[in-house]
């Protein structure tokens, strides 16, 4: 498609973006998205567009997507981009076009307060084993929901993400009283669905998509179906996102929570001493004894392995939760709020006997101890059909982007896992001159990755580029244990901290961290999983990316064994389908770390001598984009110094040497 028509004006030099936006660069490459994105929106059709780091991927979806008339939700996977988009991106474009939307940033229910929750909350008793909801802050977000108009959490600047209050003071679709609530009419929830159901765009986050589109708990339930078009920003992050909605999830904690409302409702309507109390608490030490059998300290455990006492448990459990939900509604057959508890016991117990009583053919069971107690979950070996199916019942344009959905030019992997096989799928070529811009550095002779000293060989590999690079490097980890074994080298180096500032995932948060490493400019950051992706340093912070090996996934998890069985029971190759393109999407999110400009430069090393040595090698280096590939480390510290060198940035001599 060539980017002749009105996108390629609008976003061309003399557009009015160009006209009105400072520093607004015209490329080919969005132009082309936007023509992409503009016909799947009139032709109401599924597009997987993959767009190179500097395309300008976001208004190359927002000129069309605000042009089309049509009311788009987009989906993003961080709250950064959400923040972006609703706060900068959309008044700009929608400016620079003459085109003001109406737009709504939209988060789950868990971010607004429910003005009958905080009722029940203020008058719940305490119950064993939950932490009682801090009275001050109790207090505290009672005055301030007398002033505030939206409702969102957020306000309140003093409440953790992690505080217990926010569980007693927000809804779920379970406990939520709907219609029937007594706040119904001020509800928070309710004006936030409103205001983004008459709004023309709708910015949301890609748990809540998927948890409307699943029906699950934390959705709004009426989000999708006034939606024409549903735009999917870092879309690759989509089908593992998925996967969670599909499954069947159980919990102590949703247990728990239960008994602490049904048992306030109680207390609030007087009936504490009715049969119902005695099934609550039934229940309690139900989930008390499950919790004891299974024991804290291990991750997750195959359902096959569980004790068979923790299993004894779980069958009371399903039987006290059977038990309280007719106790519960004889209580009170007119209380909404008893009404609403005995729908969630029967529930509960519902879900856990379908985890209980699920097929071995249909997918992986296993429990997990943690600090609420334990959850148990069931994830069918094969979502992606049902995801298929539910977009293709909601109709209208679904588009998908990000900067990595294909393998080389082969889409069917991410097609695959989100149950589009058919959809139309297309690559755009990033702008930047990476034959110019990187170097690509395999360094020969390194340790087999299983070998014990491997992470001191790719240390001792990665020094003399560090050196050139004067620090500005990010030193990537697949494993913690290699990440700290990698800091303890370099600590224990002689002068290596006093020329470098040594940052080291954990020693604070990561966005303080990354903070710290652009505002040094001569650091070296150690990191893992979390600093592969939606890391963006531009300028001369950072000129060197390595990575230690190839990112496939620890094959001992129990979702990605459930994957691979499933690939397996159907004839197919795990390896091939799905461990290869998984390993070769991450490993192209890793190296996206280093170019996001197109005046940034440097060298990745790809540490993993496998890349070389074995046959797939090749699929991940030809997935990479265009930089030459070096081999000699001199050639490689010989780029980074002429091109710093050409930047203007000093290298210090003995920093060089
Ligand atoms: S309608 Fe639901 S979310 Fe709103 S106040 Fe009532 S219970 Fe809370």
């Amino acid at each position: 498609m060539s980017a002749t028509g009105e996108f390629g004006r609008l976003l061309g030099p003399q557009g009015p973006l160009a006209r009105v936006i400072a520093g607004f660069e015209s490329r080919r490459e969005q132009q082309h998205m936007a023509d992409w994105v503009g016909e799947a929106l009139a032709t109401r059709s599924m597009l997987a567009i993959e767009a190179g780091t500097g395309t300008g991927k976001t208004f190359a979806y927002l000129v069309p997507a605000l042009l089309s008339g049509r009311q788009v939700i987009i989906s993003t996977g961080t709250r950064t981009l959400q923040d972006q988009l609703y706060h900068r991106d959309l008044p700009t474009v929608g400016a620079a076009l003459g085109r003001p939307a109406r737009v709504a940033l939209l988060k789950g229910r868990a971010n607004y307060l429910c003005l009958h929750r905080l009722e029940l909350a203020e008058s719940m008793p305490q119950l064993p084993g939950m932490p009682a909801p801090n009275a001050r802050m109790l207090a505290r977000i009672r005055r301030w929901s007398r002033g505030t108009s939206t409702g969102d959490l957020a306000e309140v600047r003093s409440l953790r993400d992690t505080d217990p209050v926010r569980a007693a003071v927000t809804s779920t679709r379970e406990n939520c009283l709907g219609s029937s609530c007594p706040a119904y009419a001020r509800c928070h929830v309710v004006a936030a669905r409103r205001e983004a159901q008459a709004s023309d765009i709708v910015v949301v986050n890609h748990h809540l998509l998927l948890a409307d589109l699943a029906m699950k708990d934390e959705g709004f339930g009426e989000l999708l179906p006034g939606a024409e078009a549903v735009i999917l920003d870092e879309a690759h992050q989509v089908p593992e996102i998925a996967a969670q909605f599909f499954g069947l999830e159980f919990s102590a904690r949703q247990c728990a929570l239960l008994a602490r409302d049904a048992l306030a409702e109680l207390t609030r309507l007087g009936l504490a001493g009715t049969p119902a109390r005695e099934r609550i608490a039934g229940l309690e030490s139900a989930i008390a004894e499950a919790t004891v059998a299974l024991g804290g300290g291990r991750d997750r455990t195959d359902w096959l392995e569980l004790p068979d006492r923790f299993v004894a448990a779980l069958e009371r459990i399903r039987e006290a939760l059977a038990a309280a939900a007719p106790e519960l509604a004889a209580a009170d057959p007119e209380d909404p709020g008893l009404k609403q508890a005995m729908r969630r016991a029967a529930k509960l117990a519902g879900s856990l006997e379908a985890i209980m009583d699920a097929g071995a053919d249909d997918g992986i069971r296993y429990a997990e101890a943690g600090r609420g107690g334990f959850s148990l979950a069931f994830t069918p070996f094969e979502v992606a059909s049902r995801l298929g199916e539910l977009m293709r019942a909601q109709g209208g344009a679904w588009i998908f982007t990000s900067a990595t959905l294909a393998v080389g030019e082969d889409f069917s992997h991410f097609l695959g896992r989100i149950g589009a096989p058919a959809a139309r799928a297309v690559r755009i070529e990033s702008p930047f001159d990476f034959e110019s811009q990187a170097r690509i550095f395999l360094p020969e002779g390194l340790a087999d990755p299983a070998s014990r000293d491997y992470t001191a060989c790719v240390v001792e590999a990665a020094l003399p580029l560090v050196e050139a690079a004067g620090g500005r490097g990010f030193l990537l980890f697949t494993s913690h244990r290699a990440l700290a074994e990698a800091a303890r080298l370099l600590e224990a180096r002689p002068g290596f901290r006093d020329r470098y500032p040594l940052l080291v995932q954990g020693e604070a948060p990561r966005e303080s961290l990354l903070a710290r490493f652009r505002e040094l400019g001569n650091a070296v950051l150690l990191g893992t999983a979390s600093f592969w992706e939606g890391v963006d340093v531009r300028g001369h912070a950072l000129a060197l990316v390595v990575i230690d090996r190839l990112p496939f996934a620890a094959p001992e998890d129990p979702l990605l064994k459930a994957r691979l069985e499933g690939i397996r029971r159907r004839g197919g190759n795990p390896f091939h389908e799905f461990q290869l393109p998984q390993a070769v999407l991450a490993l192209k999110q890793g190296f996206g770390r280093l170019i996001r400009d197109r005046e940034d430069f440097g060298v990745v090393m790809l540490a993993d001598p496998r890349l070389r040595t074995r046959g797939y090698g090749r699929t991940f280096l030809a997935a990479l984009p265009p930089a030459t590939v070096v081999t000699d480390v001199q050639e490689a510290a010989s780029f980074l110094r002429r091109r710093l060198a050409l930047a203007g940035v000093t290298v210090p001599e003995a920093a060089s040497a």
